[in-house]
């Protein structure tokens, strides 16, 4: 069998992580058997459809970095594969429909449909939708009144829909992939549905059908939400005499609190995610682990931190769970500070170096604000780079960076005098600790790494019987102005002697002070 499947966005809405974990299944299904991953825009909901959201998919996929085989950028054997480029194709095969009876032209009024609505909820009518009044109406004498199909060239007619005819006192039954055998009765489905609306445009309902059968897809892989659609698109399937594809319904994405993913939970839509200093690997790893699981990846240090292409490999159907997936933000924290650590300081410093510039990290010496850093100096740059190294460790976001590291480009402000106390300690003893710092701090800046200038500083310590930590904390707060900071070794090194010498100067004129 020819794996075909594909990922059918309405552009109504920006992509959220229920979408992307939607296509991402749909891709590692396609990639674990050689199959093609096809990208289909249905956008036939013209009232709700908007091209900033078409622009912000194709953003999204370019910030993932995975792609489709086929789709409305790519071209391929199916093309159009925008649905408002496909309108006529709809036309045609809801006149088959209606050819061979299946379904029906309906000329009620939009405001007859309401009135009926109305009526059944006054008499707390257990019966919803349209209460199927056309039916009945001969179809020759329908296809004479019908203008909706043979518009255009001097035709004239009423202004109708095409519903289709849903078998009744009939069971329909079908088998998904994940939640076996599902079975409805045909008189509980949305009573004869539009498939043509009165503007020519197909329903969801009908596109779906005719392309995912002209697509030649194999499987429909899609959120639970779309289950209840699916008895009526098997009746479609039926009427057209075409056979259905494979379902499979995935797993609903829940917060911690058991109710769908929201924006109450916290950020859903990706490029939230992304303005909030995510790596793509790290949310397209957690992303896929959202109702599925997997042999343990080949990284034996990092058994949950699979590639795209290992994904590719292990996802199977078979892993799928049935019960509900629950977003846990904590967990991809996780992956995030993963991911960041496994990058090289280049790579980091390339990801972080956007963050920075836009807080204004390198100060007034950047003269454009632009985005490629070229205005950065050789030193500011150089500096950065080094800084990744003292961060790296500590990150769970990109946008952390500009904030933790803002101490080296520019002069901290002095805390208040408390902070440089190290514990059981006084002021007289803080500035005798300081000036010792003072006094090393040119071994310290020079050293050839953290491990020899911890050496040097142990051995002055014992050499003078103080404590390690008494001697680091006044120089902490002096050169990175807090007591919690990134490693002082480090911070000393890329700061260098002269400006390491300068803060621990100011720190003592203040310390010393009176004020
Ligand atoms: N256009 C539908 C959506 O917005 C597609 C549902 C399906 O996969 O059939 O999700």
């Amino acid at each position: 069998m020819k794996i075909r499947v594909r990922y059918a966005p309405s552009p109504t809405g920006l992509q959220h992580i229920g979408g992307i974990r939607t296509a991402l299944f749909n891709y590692l299904f396609a990639h674990s058997l050689g199959g093609k991953f096809i990208l289909r825009l249905e956008d036939t909901d013209r009232t709700r459809f908007d091209e900033s959201y078409v622009k912000n998919l194709y953003d999204t996929f370019n910030w993932l970095g995975f792609k489709w085989n086929e789709g409305p950028d790519t071209g391929g054997p199916c093309s159009p594969y925008i649905q408002s480029e496909r309108t006529d194709l709809y036309k045609k095969y809801a006149q088959e429909l209606l050819d061979n009876g299946q379904a029906y032209y309906c000329f009620c009024s939009s405001e007859r449909i309401e009135e009926v609505r109305k009526k059944r909820e006054a008499e707390r009518s257990s019966e919803t939708g349209y209460d199927r009044l056309c039916r009945s109406i001969d179809p020759d004498e329908a296809a004479k009144r019908a203008a909706v199909i043979k518009s255009g060239a001097g035709k004239t007619g009423e202004s109708c829909t095409v519903r289709l005819k849903i078998p009744l006192g009939e069971k329909t039954i079908f088998q998904d992939q994940l939640l076996g055998d599902i079975e409805w009765l045909n008189d509980d489905i949305n009573p004869d549905p539009v498939l043509l609306k009165s503007d020519g445009f197909p329903t969801y309902h009908l596109a779906n059908v005719v392309d995912d059968h002209l697509m030649e897809v194999s499987h429909v892989l899609r959120a639970q939400e779309w289950l209840a659609s699916t008895p009526l698109h098997v009746i479609m399937y039926r009427a057209f005499g075409w056979t259905p594809p494979e379902f499979c319904h995935l797993p609903m994405v829940m917060g911690q609190d058991g109710k769908k993913l929201s924006k109450r939970h916290g950020a859903t839509s990706i490029d939230e995610f992304a303005k909030q200093g995510y790596l793509p690997e790290a949310l397209l790893n957690y992303i896929a682990l959202l109702g599925a699981s997997y042999e343990e990846s080949s990284d034996s240090k990092h058994p949950e931190i699979y590639t795209l292409d290992e994904l590719a490999r292990l996802f199977s159907l078979k892993k799928l769970n049935k019960a509900p997936a629950v977003f846990d933000y904590k967990k991809l924290e996780w992956y995030n500070g993963q991911y960041i650590r496994m990058k090289s300081d280049e790579e980091l410093a390339q990801l972080c170096l956007p963050y920075a510039i836009k807080v204004g990290l390198f100060g007034g010496t950047l003269l454009k604000n632009n985005e490629d850093g070229e205005e950065l100096t050789e030193q500011q740059r150089k500096m950065f780079l080094a800084s990744m190294s003292l961060v790296k460790e500590r990150l769970v976001f990109l946008n952390e960076a500009p904030e933790k590291i803002a101490y080296l480009f520019k002069e901290p402000v002095i805390p208040a005098k408390e902070e440089f106390i190290p514990k059981k300690a006084d002021l007289a003893k803080t500035i005798e600790l300081l000036q010792i710092g003072k006094e090393i701090v040119k071994e310290l800046a020079q050293a050839g790494s953290d491990e020899q200038a911890e050496n040097f500083i142990k051995a002055e310590a014992e050499k003078r019987e103080i404590k390690l930590g008494d001697l680091m904390m006044p120089l902490r707060v002096a050169i990175t102005g807090s007591r919690v900071s990134p490693p002082l070794f480090g911070s000393l090194r890329i700061l260098g002697e002269e400006c390491s010498l300068r803060r621990v100067q100011r720190s003592l004129d203040y310390l010393t002070s009176t004020h």
